[in-house]
């Protein structure tokens, strides 16, 4: 048999189960690929909100990298959470010694509030980045300047992300709303129906769904909006495994 595309995560441990690494693992093999994983930072959580963050040494971050890149041919990148802002210098020299497509899910903030990480870690990695996929509150984290979410998409591609997706799950209507604005093109939006409920993990299964897509050879329009389907299938078929957030049921639909 033919090995399967290998998708590097780099992404914090959620111990739910419904964000982070464990996310990214499933939503990676859902889609017939290989999640190879580093871990940025342990999280104290539950399904309603994080109460602590603890940032893995870049060191060890850096070592673990050159060791599996230099065994296993790893054809596209998924970033999430990142620990501290030691780690950026450590993924910008990687990622442009690897060369290969770059998922980035900027996480600031959790569903249930609380602040992840702040704004200028993920913003280091915008010029390292094919797909960015931030939501709403993200996106205007990132460009803060911005006045409305037209102009932050915009200026996060000027920021040197050549794709940007923002997500519309946190804003309100009826609809989410998701956006994808890349150079030399007017924002491109996809309508999907609002599921009932909160969710956890939604933007990390997202990100990695595309990384997936795009690590099997598929365009970035493709990919954004298998990707997308892909997500709300899971919603929509989400479980409530305690009593926060339900998470999304990405195997085993
Ligand atoms: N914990 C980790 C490790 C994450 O990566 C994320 C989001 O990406 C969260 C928690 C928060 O997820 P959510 O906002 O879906 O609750």
């Amino acid at each position: 048999m033919t090995a399967p595309a290998v998708v590097l995560c780099i992404s914090g441990h959620d111990p739910c189960g419904g964000a982070g690494i464990q996310a990214d693992i499933e939503a990676v093999a859902a889609a017939g690929a290989h999640a190879v994983t580093v871990i940025t930072a342990h999280t104290v959580q539950d399904t309603s909100d994080v109460r602590r963050v603890a940032a893995v040494d870049a060191t060890l971050l850096d070592e673990q990298l050159r060791v599996l890149a230099a065994d296993v041919p790893i054809a596209a990148v998924k970033i999430g959470l990142l620990g501290s802002a030691a780690q950026v210098p450590v993924l910008l020299q990687f990622l442009a010694r690897l060369g290969r497509p770059v998922v980035l899910d900027p996480v600031l903030r959790a569903g249930g509030g609380a602040m992840l990480a702040s704004p200028g870690l993920a913003a280091g990695l915008l010029a390292a980045t094919t797909v960015a996929t931030p939501n709403a509150d993200e996106a205007r984290g990132l460009a803060p300047a911005a006045a409305d979410l037209d102009t932050a998409g915009a200026a996060l591609v000027a920021a040197g992300a050549r794709h940007v997706l923002i997500t519309g799950g946190d804003e309100p209507g009826d609809a989410v709303v998701n956006r994808w604005y890349r150079a030399g093109h007017g924002p491109r939006r996809y309508v999907w129906p609002r599921l009932a409920g909160g969710f956890h993990g939604a933007g990390c299964t997202l990100a990695a769904a595309i990384a997936a897509r795009l690590a099997q050879g598929m365009e970035v329009a493709a990919a954004l909006e298998d990707a997308q389907a892909f997500t709300q299938r899971a919603l929509a078929a989400a479980v409530a495994i305690g009593g926060g957030r339900r998470i999304p049921r990405r195997i085993h639909q």
